[in-house]
């Protein structure tokens, strides 16, 4: 029987230069003496935040600043061709032909002076599209035969732009279809992370950081020993390292911390990539590619049994909206009628919380839907309002939620006071409060100012693994 294929999975850091991507190449190259190797290339480091920038120049009439940031980004492939060309002593060059297309869709959005979900999925895309053919001529300059595959061939999504979900029946098979020749062939192919395309052929992308997503699924539809993600930590720590410096790495996380982390802000990996993980039971390893030699974090089933808290996390950017009203005990299905105006208007609410009395009902939103949520629920409460029952819709900004995650705190006693009074002692307000049923995640919101002093004593409390 041939041997598993393992998925790799770089990062924009860990693409960033010539150097970085002959780096990569040279691990996938290891990689692949091992067993088969299907690799996935996000954008080199910046350039997706490059050409929203350049694509937003273009709504407002700026074709200068777009047309700039096009140079900047052929300059950086030229010469990360040139650097691969010489670290290898092969012959890469890059192939320009793709930013006459990128051009085009900004001059056109330029004339337009509009900037649709569905072009700006279009522009995001040339960030992978541009990389993995890179990252495959670097391999082939190392002597590894290697081909790079748009995944628009394979990932079938909807129409979400921005955020589009992968329909896996029809995927799978397609990536079976297009991976399994090559890599029986034993050509490593290096597939654009990030992008799909929909029923009608038109580019969507995963949402940002997608590319771990594209990984998973990959992972998932060929049944891979492991989807790798190559980073620039040494895995999974405690708390994002930008907020806690002395955040330790985590060795083995269970599926379910791992989504509750990634679900409440833990950049490092894209929430959606859990859950073909899951569903396959494919572990994900992530890793650091400038310390290939660390351990990482296994990400699997079986996860880590030590008790209590293991990481904290925050999700920036938060809106909060109350609504209050001594009315409200006696109305009901309240919940049901917030919960159905936020799923018509596409809201997703990220935290939901009740008291007992009934007298109070918080949400939370991304802060970008604040004004939209607030109209759809005063329409749908105008009654209520009208004859006194609810005070009416209340929306604070900026919030964060904080999280504290362990499979281990279900069951240990005493977490949530343990929570609260370290934040407490750091004098924190706490706003709201919610536990999920699943009893590994305790998540309460904070103003935004205060997110760091609580991610910082909540981490305090934490035993080093
Ligand atoms: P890549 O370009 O490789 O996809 P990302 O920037 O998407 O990298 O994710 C890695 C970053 O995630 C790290 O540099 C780190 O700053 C941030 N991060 C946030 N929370 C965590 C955490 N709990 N553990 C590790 N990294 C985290
Ligand atoms: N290039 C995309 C982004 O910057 C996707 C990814 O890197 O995963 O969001
Ligand atoms: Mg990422």
């Amino acid at each position: 029987m041939s041997k598993p294929i393992a998925v790799h999975k770089f990062g924009g850091t860990s693409l960033g230069s010539a150097e970085r991507i002959v780096h990569a190449a040279r691990l996938l190259k290891s990689a692949a003496a091992k067993s088969p190797v299907v690799a996935v290339a996000s954008a080199m480091g910046g350039l997706t935040d490059v050409l929203l920038q350049a694509a937003r120049d273009a709504e407002r009439g700026k074709l200068g600043p777009a047309k700039k940031a096009v140079e900047t980004i052929r300059r950086r492939h030229v010469e990360a061709a040139a650097g691969i060309s010489e670290a290898t002593g092969g012959k890469v060059v890059f192939d320009g032909r793709l930013l006459e297309e990128l051009s085009t869709a900004l001059a056109g959005i330029s004339m337009l002076r509009e900037r649709t979900p569905r072009v700006t999925d279009l522009v995001s895309s040339f960030g992978e599209r541009l990389s993995a053919p890179l990252v495959s001529s670097a391999l082939v300059a190392l002597g590894v035969p290697s081909r790079p595959v748009d995944a628009r061939t394979m990932i079938v999504t909807d129409d979400h732009h921005g955020a589009a979900q992968c329909d896996r029946k029809k995927s799978d098979p397609k990536i079976r279809r297009v991976l399994g020749p090559l890599v029986s062939q034993g050509i490593l192919p290096v597939v654009t992370g990030f992008i799909g395309r929909n029923p009608s052929g038109e580019t969507t992308t995963l949402g940002r950081s997608g590319s771990d997503t594209t990984a998973a699924l990959l992972g998932a539809a060929l049944s891979a020993s492991s989807i790798v993600i190559w980073t620039d930590v040494d895995g999974v720590l405690s708390a994002d390292p930008r907020l806690v410096p002395e955040a330790h790495l985590l060795r083995r996380l269970s599926y379910r911390e791992a989504a509750e982390m990634t679900y409440f802000g833990a950049k490092v990996l894209h929430f959606p990539a859990v859950l073909p993980a899951i569903a396959a039971g494919v572990p994900l390893v992530i890793r650091n590619s400038f310390a290939p030699k660390g351990p990482g974090t296994t990400i699997s089933a079986r996860g880590s049994a030590g008790p209590g808290i293991r990481a904290v996390t925050a999700v920036p950017g938060m809106c909060l909206i109350s609504l209050n009203g001594g009315g409200m005990a006696g109305i009901p299905g309240i919940a049901a009628r917030v919960f159905g105006t936020t799923a018509r208007i596409g809201v997703s609410v990220v935290m939901f919380s009740q008291a007992s009395s009934e007298q109070n009902m918080a949400l939370l939103i991304p802060e970008a839907d604040r004004s939209r949520t607030v109209a759809a629920l005063e329409q749908e409460f105008r009654y209520e309002k009208l004859i006194g029952a609810i005070d009416g819709v209340v929306a604070r900004a900026p919030i964060a939620i904080v999280a504290a995650v362990g499979d281990g705190m279900k069951g240990t006693k005493g977490i949530a006071a343990k929570v609260f009074e370290a934040v407490a002692a750091a004098g924190v307000n706490v706003e709201v409060i919610a536990q999920g049923s699943s009893e590994c995640n305790i998540s309460f919101a904070v103003e935004e100012r205060d997110r760091a002093a609580a991610v910082q004593a909540l981490h305090r409390t934490l035993s080093p693994e």
